[in-house]
């Protein structure tokens, strides 16, 4: 091509969807590329923390379990929350690195908690599919759990509807595992994901987390308080627990209450807060009860 050609071409391609596309495409590859190493260093360097999201058992009014949520404590930029690495980390193979340090992290937790004397508290840890699918997750939580002499029946593992989907006979075999083991499992979001109702009945699963984007309008919007109360309803006669999340207002608790929702987590009763927050908030709601009676 003459030089004057390939100015024209170039002024084409330069306007074009095409390079449009290609450069965003290249941008967001490289950004991922780097979210990457930076990723691989905070590994290395010990940047992840865990905050401690208190669950509310309804009918006893206290403080049963909690929700280990993970952190990333970024030099520069300070706390960066889950959705803004997690996704990076599972499509990287990186989030089975991160989710053996959480269950790791957790587990510590839960016999540093018992050696200060606070109730027995489950922790419940969130994990990612392409962990679960691991070959040896189930030794991996056993030996983890067993070299901190902490009871499996502590520990709580959260899963997803779309899990329970994926690679079926593998997740179901997993699943039984822990179980037997003495660990709990729950479904996360519920309601959000294609869960078919005969593989719930199926799966040895002991709650469900109804999802946030239901309990946020309730009692207000019908429509979302009748699929909570559906969701109670059905998980009370497959004899699962319901843990509603997000819980902000009275109104919304109020409702849960009412509908013999077992389980309350969100921020009307706190945020996630660092370990030592969370176990002062648990000594002074029991102070209160105390008070109280
Ligand atoms: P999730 O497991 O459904 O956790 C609940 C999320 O809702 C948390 O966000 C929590 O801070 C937030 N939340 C709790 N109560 C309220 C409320 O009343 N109002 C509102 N607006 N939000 C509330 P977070 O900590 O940013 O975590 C987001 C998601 O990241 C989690 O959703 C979970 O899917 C994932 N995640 C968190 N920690 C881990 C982890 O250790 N491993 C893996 N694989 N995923 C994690
Ligand atoms: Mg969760
Ligand atoms: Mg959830």
């Amino acid at each position: 091509m003459k030089s004057d050609q390939w100015r024209r071409f170039l002024r084409v391609a330069a306007s074009s969807n095409y390079q449009f596309y290609s450069k965003e495409m290249n941008s967001r590859a490289l950004e991922r590329l780097a979210m990457e190493s930076k990723l691989r260093r905070a590994i290395e360097r010990n940047e992840f923390e865990l905050h401690y999201q208190p669950k509310l058992d309804l009918r006893s009014d206290t403080v049963t379990g909690v929700e280990a949520l993970i952190r990333w404590r970024h030099p520069e930029l300070g706390l960066i929350p889950p959705m803004e690495f997690t996704p990076i980390a599972e499509e990287s193979g990186l989030i089975v690195l991160i989710g053996e340090w959480v269950l790791q992290e957790a587990v510590r937790q839960i016999r540093k908690w018992k050696h200060e004397g606070l109730p027995e508290l489950h922790v419940a840890v969130n994990i990612a599919g392409p962990h679960f699918q691991q070959p040896g997750f189930t030794e991996f939580v056993y030996r983890t759990l067993e070299g901190a002499d902490v009871s499996p029946s502590l520990l709580e593992l959260e899963v997803t509807e779309s899990m329970l989907m994926d690679d079926r006979t593998t997740t179901f075999a997993t699943m039984s595992t822990l179980k037997t083991m003495g660990l709990r499992l729950s479904i996360d979001d519920f309601g959000t994901g294609y869960s078919s109702l005969a593989y719930l009945k199926r799966f040895p699963v002991h709650a469900l987390k109804v999802d946030r984007s239901f309990v946020k309008d309730m009692p207000g919007a019908e429509d979302d308080s009748a699929i909570t109360s559906a969701i109670i309803a059905m998980a009370h006669s497959l004899r699962l627990e319901v843990v509603a999340e997000g819980v902000e207002t009275t109104e919304q608790l109020n409702y849960l209450n009412m509908r013999h929702c077992d389980y309350a987590q969100g921020y009307l009763i706190s945020r996630p807060v660092p370990a030592a927050d969370l176990s002062q908030f648990v000594r002074d709601r029991l102070a209160a009860k105390v008070c109280a009676t």
